[in-house]
């Protein structure tokens, strides 16, 4: 799955914290995420995470912005 900066997911086990979505913070080899709640950041490597995952809650903003890009570029 293809994941971006700043995409919110929840995780299948919560957070000692309570909480049970995380900030995408860095991708690469690597993912990092920030628990929203404590603020904790874990490093997990791709498979893991892919387990861990349980769906994407919010995706990156600035995708957003591209797609409203991409809308005002087609209605002038
Ligand atoms: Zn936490």
């Amino acid at each position: 799955m293809l994941l971006h900066i700043g995409d919110r997911v929840r995780m299948r086990k919560q957070h000692p914290c309570g909480n049970d979505i995380w900030k995408i913070t860095y991708v690469g080899a690597d993912i990092k995420m920030c628990c929203e709640k404590c603020g904790r950041i874990v490093m997990l490597d791709r498979p893991t995470f892919d387990k861990r995952m349980k769906k994407l809650v919010e995706a990156a903003q600035p995708e957003e912005e591209l797609n409203a890009i991409g809308k005002e570029a087609l209605e002038s």
